[in-house]
């Protein structure tokens, strides 16, 4: 019965496959409740990584739930408000994975993460009662958002919250800035949330969600694509042998319960992995294979269970290697 301390480790850890002894610049900033760590091993004019870091302080200021003057902000309190072009591609994306999934990523889910309210959580709070959250379930769900043109409405009652897709949407912009900025190879590690930049290989570890101080689950070979990882060992409280955690099943107004521990989706978009490994993380193993297969999603998935057994798709299967004790491998068809 021990509250989690927020991981503030990265939860993917990088290692270049290529010269230990190679030049490179890392620099590291807080934004969007996140340590960011931002390194670049070849290119790049001077304040390339300012820049970066410039361009997601200016994302979370409008995508943040807490900044009333922010696109997000102002939409949750007046129930409708215009905002930038940005965020209306970001919403229509966000709506998009919530048809794809079938709602199990809904970026509405805000007055149900109030409720639990699991950043702050002690296992000494009494947990919401099943009236309280299907009175406030009823104030959720994604068709109860409407865009028009650049004006975002939101049903009454109702709050919008982008934190399952924001850091992944943002890491793309970064990716686009850098490379614009003649950077050639980067990594762009927002917590559970990686890009890498060009086309270098980068030896990737994931956290093994049930291990000790961010030991590694696997590590793989990956370059030029996104690695999002949900879990649900980064906020949770424990109480009476169940785990209370930040992701949301849509359905049950409550935490999550699909068996899984950890989810990691890979590929070239890092809004649509991001969006992807919540949602698979609420649908567990057979429905999100159902859905990858339905919309043949470029993506691959890693998906770890509280069993021990990590299943991969094909792609990704032959990739992996396992470093944790205690887990299995099984590649999916
Ligand atoms: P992630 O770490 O990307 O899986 O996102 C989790 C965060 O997204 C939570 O802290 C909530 O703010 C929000 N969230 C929780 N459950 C869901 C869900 N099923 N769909 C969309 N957003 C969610
Ligand atoms: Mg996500």
């Amino acid at each position: 019965m021990k509250r989690s301390t927020f991981l503030m480790a990265l939860l993917l850890l990088m290692l270049s496959l290529t010269g230990c002894g190679e030049q490179q610049r890392r620099e590291s900033h807080f934004a969007m409740d996140t340590y960011m760590e931002l390194t670049i091993f070849q290119g790049g004019e001077d304040g390339a990584e300012q820049a970066c870091f410039d361009l997601m302080d200016a994302y979370d200021d409008a995508l943040s739930i807490t900044n009333r003057l922010g696109d997000v902000g102002r939409i949750n309190e007046k129930g409708t408000a215009q905002v930038s072009a940005d965020t209306v591609s970001l919403i229509h994306t966000a709506l998009e994975m919530a048809r794809i999934t079938k709602g199990a990523f809904d970026p509405t889910l805000l007055p149900l993460k109030e409720l639990w309210n699991i950043a702050e959580r002690t296992e000494e709070d009494p947990l919401p009662k099943a009236a309280e959250i299907a009175s406030v379930k009823a104030f959720t769900g994604y068709e109860g958002v409407s865009v028009a043109g650049e004006t975002v409405t939101l049903q009454e009652g109702m709050g919008l919250d982008l934190g399952a897709i924001a850091k992944g949407y943002v890491a793309d912009r970064c990716a686009e800035l850098l490379l614009k900025k003649g950077v050639k190879e980067a990594i762009i590690n927002m917590g559970g949330n990686v890009r890498l930049v060009g086309q270098r290989e980068f030896n990737v570890g994931v956290i093994d969600p049930r291990g000790q101080n961010g030991t590694l689950l696997l590590t793989m070979a990956l370059s030029d694509c996104s690695i999002v990882t949900s879990g649900d060992y980064e906020r949770f409280v424990e109480v009476n042998g169940v785990r209370y955690h930040h992701i949301l099943d849509p359905e049950t107004g409550s935490p999550a319960q699909s068996g899984l521990c950890s989810v990691t989706v890979i590929g070239k978009d890092g809004a649509m992995c991001d969006a992807l490994s919540t949602a698979f993380f609420v649908l567990g193993v057979e429905d999100s294979m159902k859905i990858i297969k339905e919309h043949r999603l470029p993506v691959e998935t890693i998906f770890a269970s509280e069993d021990g057994r990590v299943a991969a798709t094909a792609g990704i299967g032959e990739k992996i290697n396992l470093k944790a004790q205690g887990y299995t491998l099984e590649v999916l068809k």
